[in-house]
């Protein structure tokens, strides 16, 4: 049967693009690399017709399907379970530009386009696409739009879901819907579009967006501020708020933990101010009117802030090149300085603004209590409620120490989390590595309506299945 399929769809898209394998390996772990999978076969179609014909050859073979993009996703939703009946769905070869109409503000792409290529298709019809990610070398539209990707321009522009007009989607029965439309306002029945945004790969096949655009910005400030504590970095959030009002295009936030761990491992990008604060955070005010505007705006509000005692250190940038050297502390440093300091375990949570200090200091003291010496590493867009609240191993520890524990730390900080109004999962999904996890915080009405939702769209389930929802879990119809 499986022999049979691999002919077909060797006949579909030719035999090169039907990968098994070595020639497959590269698609099956995740990119933790803590998850490998088998595959029957990895698949690169060329167009949406061919993405539809091998989800047809598929759904007539009862054989599940894994949609990939940059496979840069943090949950193991792109990646195939261990019983190699699944295929893995490159849509790597579907990046081309169809459209750009600059009179519209809309940019339309196949799914499979690089991230940082549709900015810069963006760019070179003189546009911003803002959104922003330290993957955007490797992930694609396509993905950010089936996680709804966040990144460090939510403040302004939203996520994913906020910067797409249309889709086009191969459904599970290997049909199209043409639904590249490039409307801001449409209120023609149930929000499709929406329902597949973030959805995993598990209600459909996204083979092309319309995309927002937005004008360019004239000039851009960047600046790294101290802060005494957690309080003062929220109220200037809302002092910046105020001061810049849109041109408020990101608010970085970094512990002291962080940096230190940045000093301490990546020598080779050093701290522009002294490490005597509690918390930072990166800030940028991107200005439509120009260089001199920005810098005034820009220095009344932060010279105010320091008067008013809120900011306690500022290094600003005074040149692109400074601006980038702040922007690869926040981009590359952090990440780098993590690894270096050892694996930890990674949380990507958000709480309503107003309850973060709470949230930190409960959570805090819960975890010296049950693991005295582990070491929080918090940092996040705070402008959207957004923590990383990683734990590292205490000093003295090992990595693998600390992972003997890491289920307990997830509950206990997802514990936290919950009576904070927060959610277990901000920006990178569920996948397969929340989603055990995910019954524990969601309503039994909710998780119902999901699995309903989830029948509906995919009634033989074969959607990336055992993402987001249990297969036990869900009600599917045996054709
Ligand atoms: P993949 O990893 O290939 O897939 C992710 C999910 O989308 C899977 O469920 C897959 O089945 C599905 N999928 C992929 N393409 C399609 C399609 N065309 N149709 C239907 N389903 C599809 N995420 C953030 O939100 N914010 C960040 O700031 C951020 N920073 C990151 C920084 C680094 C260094 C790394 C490695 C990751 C980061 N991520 C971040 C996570 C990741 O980059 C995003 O989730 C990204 O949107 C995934 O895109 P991808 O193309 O790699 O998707």
């Amino acid at each position: 049967m499986s022999a049979a399929l691999l002919d077909e769809l060797r006949a579909a898209l030719g035999a090169a693009q039907v990968l098994t394998g070595s020639g497959a390996d590269g698609y099956l772990t995740d990119q933790h690399r803590r998850l490998t999978g088998r595959a029957l076969a990895v698949l690169r179609p060329a167009d949406t017709a061919q993405v539809a014909q091998v989800v047809r050859l598929c759904r007539q073979h009862r054989t599940p399907i894994v949609p990939q993009g940059g496979n840069t996703g943090l949950m193991g939703a792109a990646t195939p379970d261990d019983s190699g009946r699944a295929v893995v769905l490159s849509l790597a070869r579907l990046n081309r530009v169809r459209a750009i109409d600059t009179d519209n503000d809309t940019l339309t792409v196949e799914a499979g386009a690089v991230l940082a290529a549709v900015q810069q298709a963006a760019r070179e019809a003189g546009r911003l696409f803002p959104l922003s990610l330290g993957s955007e070398g490797s992930c694609t539209i396509g993905g950010n739009l089936a996680t709804n990707a966040g990144g460090t321009q939510v403040l302004r522009y939203g996520n994913a879901r906020e910067l797409v007009l249309g889709l086009e989607v191969v459904t599970a029965e290997g049909e199209v819907w043409h639904g590249l439309r490039g409307l801001r306002k449409d209120n023609t029945g149930y929000a499709l579009r929406d329902l597949y945004v973030g959805s995993e790969g598990t209600l459909g096949i996204i083979t092309a967006a319309t995309l927002k655009l937005y004008p360019l910005p004239q000039a851009q400030h960047t600046a790294l501020l101290a802060f005494g504590c957690i309080h003062d970095a929220i109220a200037f959030l809302g002092v910046a708020r105020a001061g810049f009002g849109a041109g408020l295009t990101a608010f970085e936030l970094m512990s002291d933990t962080v940096l230190g761990l940045i000093a301490q491992h990546v020598p080779e990008q050093p701290l522009p101010l002294a490490l005597e604060a509690p918390w930072y955070a990166l800030i940028e005010l991107s200005d439509s009117e120009g260089e001199q505007h920005a810098r005034d705006r820009f220095e009344a509000v932060v010279g105010r802030a320091f008067e008013d005692g809120l900011v306690s250190d500022a290094a600003i940038a005074e040149s692109l090149q400074q601006s980038d050297a702040l922007w690869r502390l926040r981009e590359e440093a952090l990440g780098e300085a993590q690894r270096r300091d050892g694996r930890n375990i990674k949380h990507d949570v958000s709480v309503p603004i107003s309850r973060i200090p709470d949230f930190l200091a409960a959570t805090d003291a819960a975890l010296q209590a049950r693991f005295p010496g582990v070491r929080p590493v918090a940092f996040g867009h705070l402008g959207d409620g957004n923590l990383h609240y990683n734990v590292s191993h205490p000093l003295g520890g090992t990595p693998a120490d600390l992972f003997a524990h890491e289920d307990a730390i997830h509950e206990l900080v997802h514990d936290s989390v919950h009576p904070h109004g927060g959610s277990i999962s901000a920006e990178h999904g569920i996948g397969q590595t929340k989603r055990d996890v995910l019954p524990r915080y969601k309503s039994a009405v909710e998780l119902d309506l999901m699995r309903r939702l989830k029948a509906a769209f995919d009634p033989l389930g074969l959607l990336n299945p055992g993402k987001v929802l249990a297969p036990a879990s869900l009600r599917l119809h045996e054709e």
